[in-house]
């Protein structure tokens, strides 16, 4: 039988999978011997089987009952004592962090008799007690009452407006333990009126609830929604970390808070963190009462203060990477409540990486391992102008998580949510933020709140999720029922203003502030040297010349003009992967091929043809010099002609009403319509079909290529064209144009006197490409996967409809954790890729083999092309820098 149930002291910090990341660091802590309150945990094992059959598995009573012993048997007392009670908090704790989004109970293990028996315990006089053990004893309902038994927490919160009012105040500090004691019976009877029974006595009954409703915890609709929003995989389960009660509100001793080793928001060495004195844990990390910033504590109380530098340098050096913490002081005694490896933002993960390899704690290969494509692309965002004279700021927040963000000011989550599915960009506005507004802040542009500190609610999902979020700004009266707030200076603002907020200073303005490019994107546009200049800059260029010296896959860009090349280039693109002919088709060149489809005989259509040639081959010629020296694979004409002629209903409307006077054109166009009007165009007269069926079609964009390499050739430079044929199915298809195009490539050389060498390849797009890529490989010189197809047509979803449709239901569902056409489906689309680089390369050893959908930007999807073995992936130029990192990343 498994074990389900591990003591801190068996636990160690690689056990994320079983004790979750809470539980795994507990144990780790403890055997560092740093101090950490006694305790044990249940494992994620446990919460998948009771998620799956609804019960608790066998065997995991016997072994909470033994652990519970011997934490009982180490503190010297036992759970809900009535002399001297054990309270324990029953906490979850994931393998990935996802604060505040599961529940919490603490002490747990009071009833009728053990609050007197604590009352006697603590406190310097007897009022005292009484007053804190009264309100530990209410706490432990109300927790319980809302996440175990599901009561609506406004019913508590209510009771304890009554109470207050009764004795003339708003504060909670002022209420005696005689009002503590009157809310414990008011609660009791909310308990018994709402869930229909009486709230349990019994410590180890509230605890096995207080576990289960942990386990429940897993499915609340805000975890899911946080789970796919990071990617986190559903079924994983959390642990429960059940552990001896420390307090941090047993007076102005005692106190409660949360650091970091590092900035987490610039990466900066340094002391960071908030603490509250006389305070439980869940008040800082809610932001519900201003904290003051983690150095005062040096004067509150030095001792422990030099402690939790200490033990922070500790973590450090231990974990080799900065770690956030939450300790608490119980009447002068430092317990460390959790550690872990501290979320960040994208420009502290790549400062610290440097640093930390500065230091010499981590390696060049582990420095790279620490940051993502995803943070790159977070790094290459537009920020806000230097200058912005002539803009009316506001206020200045905390910088909590930096970019720039303009939109409506909103004051709910599901006002958010409403403006943003109507494609409004919005700015979240709160006092502060709680686990109900996730679905504001995912919707948001940004995050603004008045109240909490960096590491408040907001603060630390928004960093999670790479939003921008500006907390803390105290000099905004929020008023979130009216939706406005008033600022400095008279000004309001109410629900609809536009407002900016910058995440990276903390800087509020009224109004559409511009932005600029980041200093990143300067960087890779050669215009901000590495060396001498942002600290930010010269780390990415480190790590990003690390992964370059790494990477097996080269990255190409997609790109189908000379502009677009060149960035592309700058940015460190090997070549051209994808070049889309059609797009060079549009604008006025439309009119020509209209021509070539209304085209009645071979003379009209060479006409039509013979206008477009000069144009195409100049296109070439241009992209050809941005890319001298690399390959520029140039795909023929791919989609369906139709999307190149007027709209079917307008144009029969104007047919219709000209009636008898319609002009001939008009008519002959509505005729060529109607003709290729299709169905499903994505599954019609596409690729290389069109090529087959309109004669001079592709041999007029072959010619053109042709010409413009020898053009190029002669003019000394180093075209390198390759050639590539769109939606071929089947290896006749290829043939056919393979064919006439190499007749085409001769006579222009022989023409021109230039030798033009051109690879020519195919896109595998179909599946039936790549289920018979043996044979198509004896035709082609090279395979580019066109996943964007291939997805569609593995799965049966048509790329333009679906998403909208219910790919959002499919994502609650767990169908799939990311939309396939996001991420490259490994199970499905890619084993079609595999058996078709295998067969591919079987028929024709040294086949280049590249991809160029979209996946080819996005960082899972390339590492799966570096385990394939690909020569490339190819992607949007401004993915570029991404795909390298990636490329980089896979090959460590
Ligand atoms: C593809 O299908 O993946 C592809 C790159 O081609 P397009 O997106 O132009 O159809
Ligand atoms: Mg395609």
């Amino acid at each position: 039988m498994p074990k389900f149930v591990y003591d801190f002291t068996e636990g160690n910090k690689d056990l994320k999978d079983l004790l979750g990341g809470k539980g795994a660091n507990l144990a780790e802590m403890t055997n560092l011997g740093l101090p950490v309150p006694p305790g044990f945990t249940i494992t994620t094992e446990a919460c998948r089987h009771y998620l799956e059959h609804g019960t608790l598995p066998e065997g995991l009573a016997d072994e909470v009952n033994a652990h519970l012993a011997d934490l009982e048997s180490a503190m010297g007392k036992k759970l809900g004592q009535s002399d001297d009670p054990l309270l324990v908090s029953v906490r979850s704790g994931a393998k990935f962090s996802m604060p505040g989004m599961m529940e919490t109970v603490l002490n747990v293990g009071l009833n009728d008799e053990s609050v007197h028996g604590l009352a006697r315990q603590v406190g310097a006089t007897e009022a005292e007690g009484q007053r804190f053990a009264w309100d530990s004893y209410r706490r432990l309902i109300q927790m319980f009452g809302k996440t175990v038994l599901d009561i609506d927490g406004d019913l508590f919160e209510d009771a304890i407006d009554d109470v207050k009012r009764a004795r003339g105040s708003d504060q909670d500090a002022d209420l005696v333990a005689d009002d503590f004691k009157e809310l414990v019976g008011r609660f009791k009877t909310i308990v018994r009126e709402e869930a229909g029974r009486d709230f349990p006595t019994d410590p180890r009954e509230q605890m096995d609830l207080a576990v289960k409703a942990v386990f429940d915890s897993w499915n609340a609709p805000r975890a899911i929604l946080y789970r796919r929003q990071e990617r986190i995989p559903v079924d994983l389960g959390t642990a429960v970390n059940i552990c001896s009660m420390v307090f941090g509100n047993m007076g102005l001793d005692s106190g409660t808070g949360v650091a970091f080793t590092r900035d987490p928001a610039s990466g900066q060495q340094g002391v960071y963190g908030d603490y509250l004195q006389n305070a439980q844990g869940e008040d800082v990390v809610a932001g519900i009462r201003n904290t003051v910033p983690l150095t005062e504590l040096g004067r509150i109380d030095k001792a422990s203060y030099d402690r939790l530098l200490d033990i922070m340098e500790t973590l450090e050096n231990h974990y080799r990477d900065m770690c956030d913490i939450e300790f608490t002081i119980e009447r002068g005694k430092l317990w460390m409540l959790q550690t872990r490896v501290g979320k960040r933002t994208a420009a502290a993960a790549f400062r610290i990486a440097c640093q930390l390899l500065d230091q010499g704690l981590i390696d060049v290969d582990e420095a790279a391992r620490r940051v993502t494509g995803d943070q790159l692309a977070q790094l290459m965002f537009p920020r806000f102008a230097s200058k912005v004279d002539g803009y009316r700021k506001l206020t200045k927040g905390m910088n909590a998580s930096p970019g720039a963000a303009v939109g409506k000011a909103v004051f709910s989550s599901d006002r958010a949510v409403e403006l943003a599915e109507r494609g409004e960009d919005v700015i979240l506005v709160r006092r502060e933020t709680n686990p109900d507004d996730l679905a504001g802040m995912v919707a948001a542009k940004g995050v603004l709140t008045s109240r909490g500190g960096k590491t408040s609610h907001a603060a630390v999902v928004a960093r999670g999720m790479g939003k921008v979020c500006v907390c803390g700004a105290e000099e905004l009266d929020v008023d979130v029922k009216n939706g406005h707030f008033a600022a400095p200076g008279g000004v309001t603002v109410s629900e609809g203003d536009v407002i900016s907020i910058d995440g990276s200073s903390g800087d509020v303005y009224l109004g559409e502030v511009p932005v600029e490019d980041s200093p990143v994107v300067r960087y890779f546009e050669g215009e901000l040297p590495a060396e001498g200049g942002d600290d930010l800059v010269k780390a990415v260029d480190r790590v990003m010349k690390h992964a370059d010296a790494r990477a097996a896959l080269k990255v190409r860009a997609n790109s189908d003009n000379p502009e677009d090349s060149a960035r592309a280039r700058r940015f460190g693109a090997a070549g051209i992967g994808l070049c889309r002919t059609e797009h060079m088709f549009l604008g006025d060149r439309r009119r020509l091929i209209e021509k070539l489809v209304l085209a009645e005989d071979d003379g009209e259509r060479q006409v039509a043809l013979d206008a477009l040639e000069p144009l195409q081959k100049s296109d070439f010629e241009g992209i050809f010099e941005a890319m001298d020296g690399l390959p520029v694979t140039i795909r023929l004409i791919d989609p369906p002609l139709h999307e190149f002629l007027p709209d079917i209903t307008e144009l029969s409307v104007r047919v219709a009403l000209a009636g008898d006077d319609a002009d001939a054109q008009d008519r002959r166009l509505l005729e060529a319509v109607n003709r290729l009007h299709e169905q499903n165009p994505m599954l019609g007269l596409r690729g290389v079909r069109l090529g087959l069926v309109i004669p001079g079609l592709f041999a007029m964009q072959v010619r053109a290529i042709a010409e413009a390499a020898a053009a190029r050739r002669k003019a000394g430079g180093d075209p390198r064209p390759e050639i590539m044929i769109p939606l071929v199915g089947a290896v006749q298809e290829l043939e056919a144009v393979r064919d006439e195009a190499r007749g085409i490539l001769e006579q222009v050389g022989k023409a021109t006197g230039v030798d033009v060498p051109a690879l020519i390849g195919t896109m595998i797009e179909l599946p039936r490409a790549a289920l018979t890529a043996g044979q198509i490989a004896e035709a082609a010189e090279f395979f580019s996967f066109g996943t964007n197809d291939l997805t569609q047509t593995t799965w049966g979803f048509s790329r333009d409809d679906v998403e909208a449709a219910f790919f959002s239901r499919y994502l609650e569902l767990g169908i799939f954790g990311v939309s396939p056409f996001e991420t490259l489906d490994r199970e499905g689309v890619g084993r079609l890729v595999r058996i078709a680089a295998e067969e591919g390369r079987k028929a024709r050893p040294g086949i280049k083999l590249g991809i160029c959908g979209e996946h080819g930007g996005d960082p899972d999807s390339v590492h799966f092309c570096h385990e394939v073995g690909l020569d490339y992936v190819s992607c949007s130029p401004f993915r570029i820098p991404v795909a390298r990192l990636e490329a980089g990343r896979a090959a460590i």
